[in-house]
């Protein structure tokens, strides 16, 4: 049975969802205790094993009550059903862009799960579609729901939990005080945004107190894609493309955007993390910069080109090549790249994630480990 964070069993609506996708589930084996990573590793590696305990960066958890609010007050955009394969997925528009998997509701999992793959520590984060839907009760009490369920599990485990919060976005009063809450009172790392809020961009003048807030304070921000704007029209309802590649592309678009807006230049103590590995945007650092030199539209509010503002975000490692890690590298720099895994969806992989991280050269290998996310987070 799994519970909340209180020790409460999930509400019935949950457990019908799990019931249906618990066969297809692959737990993890014994649970290794709390070995640290290092020592696992050390097994099959020579001297110039890792030191440096892995933090995960982009890995959620959601709860039973937040999905049945969802369910009652998603309005609508957003439905919860069976996808393709028996699992039960939010959709968007008609679209399946999130699969609910048993590792999103069970910290004990998770932890096996951790120690399974020699993670020590998960900054955990909501997922889309976060809390930007329903009336300004229903995105704040979204919000309050899972960053008071987050504090809370981080304060049983602090050594292996740390979280960052999730904001009413579409409300920005109530969002500013419950960033004020979640950072003074939960102790709340950071923030996770969605690459676009309910079809809004990030830029957006409605967002500015937000943003004004989230500078003064310098926290870090993890831009997490959704379904992008207009999906209805992209024709993605079939074969999961939002998953494969509208999301790369809402990241990507949310960036760039922010890029050629000057934000970066505006908010100097940002410390944006663009998710998996930036979506496409280290493939198209070139492309962003010959329209730059090219086009002046491209130029009207930056005088850089758009690849130095990619040296000053940071990036995940959630991608699924080593040549797309080393091209991250190359254009962030490897003080800018995170370990990340995005478990438990469904195609998260922490030792997958892991083992390309760890196949990187020794320097770059720790820093991406953990050591960029203890200099980021104040770990
Ligand atoms: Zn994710």
């Amino acid at each position: 049975m799994f519970h909340d964070a209180k020790g409460r069993g999930l509400h019935s609506f949950t457990r019908r969802l799990l019931l249906g996708i618990g066969s297809t589930l692959v737990l993890p084996g014994a649970a290794h205790g709390f070995a640290h990573a290092t020592d696992v590793a050390a097994g099959n590696r020579s001297s110039t094993s890792p030191r440096s305990r892995v933090i995960d960066v982009h890995t959620h958890m959601l709860n039973s009550s937040f999905v049945e609010l969802l369910r009652t007050r998603g309005g609508a955009h957003y439905s919860i059903k069976q996808v393709i394969g028996g699992q039960t997925g939010v959709y968007r528009d008609g679209a399946p862009f999130m699969t609910l998997t048993p590792g999103m509701f069970d910290y004990e999992l998770r932890l096996r799960a951790m120690d399974e793959a020699c993670v020590d520590m998960a900054i955990v984060t909501l997922t889309s579609p976060n809390c930007y839907w329903g009336t300004s009760d229903d995105t704040l009490k979204a919000a309050q729901i899972v960053n008071d369920d987050m504090a809370a599990q981080s304060r049983r485990y602090p050594d292996r939990i740390r979280f960052m919060c999730s904001l009413p976005w579409l409300d920005a009063k109530l969002a500013v005080a419950e960033l004020k809450r979640a950072c003074d009172s939960l102790g709340a790392v950071g923030v996770m945004v969605l690459a676009n809020v309910d079809e809004g961009s990030l830029t957006d003048k409605r967002f500015e107190p937000i943003w004004d807030e989230i500078d003064g304070r310098a926290l870090p921000v993890l831009v997490h894609p959704t379904a992008p704007p207009a999906t209805k029209y992209l024709d993605v309802v079939q074969y999961n493309l939002i998953a494969s590649v509208g999301f790369m592309f809402d990241t990507s678009l949310a960036i760039s955007r922010m890029i050629f807006d000057g934000f970066l230049d505006r908010y100097p103590n940002l410390k944006l993390i663009a998710a998996h590995g930036g979506g496409a945007l280290p493939y198209l650092a070139g492309r962003l910069d010959i329209c730059y030199d090219n086009m002046p539209a491209a130029r009207v509010k930056i005088s850089q080109q758009p690849s130095t503002y990619l040296r000053r975000i940071y990036y995940d490692s959630v991608v699924f090549r080593q040549d797309a890690l080393a091209m991250c590298i190359a254009v962030a720099g490897d003080d800018r790249v995170l370990y990340g895994s995005d478990y438990p969806h469904n195609i998260g992989d922490m030792k997958g994630c892991l083992a390309r991280v760890d196949a990187l050269p020794a320097g770059q290998r720790d820093a991406v480990r953990g050591g960029n996310a203890e200099r980021l987070f104040g770990l």
